[in-house]
């Protein structure tokens, strides 16, 4: 596969920035308590489903305070569609209750303290500052990872890797990019039938026609 060239890359931001520069993210939220605990519901979980879940769960328990006090039974039953339900309740009480005695029940806003809390990988602590507080961070899920390729932005194996690749050629507006690359990997260039045929960036696509780019 080829490399994006410096004048790809200008076509690319160009188009991303035109289409998706406003665009913000699928999962409904008013605060950041709210949306932290959206986002670590979403991992290997459809935002769709992750927004039918949250307005009885931000119903009963609407902040730290409550929520790191909750009965785990009760957490799971609200939680009882969402995949991984189990874990994600017990991670969801307990990083409540870190933010309550650590934080003095505000939600930080670094990637390392937000990496001490329970159920908040990299992924997540980049993609909560990304999304709250439009942060030059990119963070590297299945769609970044397959648009990436695809555009010849980065070649990577490992997620660390195509995120490493990604700041370097990207550089600026990484929150734009990254929610760019969900959403055009989501619903345009999707990992199969992929519409190639009224692709507006056909022109500076690496994939020649070869889509078993995932993961
Ligand atoms: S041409 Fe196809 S594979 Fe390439 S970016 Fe567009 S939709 Fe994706």
């Amino acid at each position: 596969m080829k490399k994006a060239t410096k004048k790809d890359i200008e076509i690319i931001k160009e188009y991303f920035i035109k289409t998706y520069g406003n665009a913000v993210t699928e999962l409904q939220y008013t605060n950041d308590f709210e949306l932290l605990i959206a986002i670590i519901l979403s991992a290997q979980c459809t935002d769709k489903r992750v927004n039918i879940i949250t307005p009885a769960l931000f119903a009963k328990y609407p902040n730290t305070q409550t929520l790191a006090y909750a009965n785990l039974e009760d957490v799971k039953e609200l939680l009882n569609t969402c995949s991984f339900f189990n874990n994600k309740a017990k991670n969801i009480i307990k990083m409540a209750l870190s933010v309550e005695e650590q934080f003095a029940g505000v939600i930080p806003k670094t990637v390392d303290e937000l990496m001490s809390l329970s159920g908040v990988g990299n992924k997540t602590a980049k993609v909560f500052l990304i999304e709250a507080y439009g942060a030059n961070l990119m963070a590297v899920d299945t769609h970044v990872y397959r648009v990436a390729h695809r555009l010849g932005l980065a070649f990577g194996k490992t997620v660390e890797e195509v995120e490493e690749q990604l700041v370097k050629r990207l550089k600026n507006d990484l929150h734009i990019f990254h929610q760019a690359m969900v959403l055009f990997g989501r619903y345009h260039c999707k990992a199969v039938n992929p519409m190639c045929d009224e692709c507006p960036l056909a022109m500076v696509c690496k994939s020649n026609g070869r889509f078993s780019v995932g993961k």
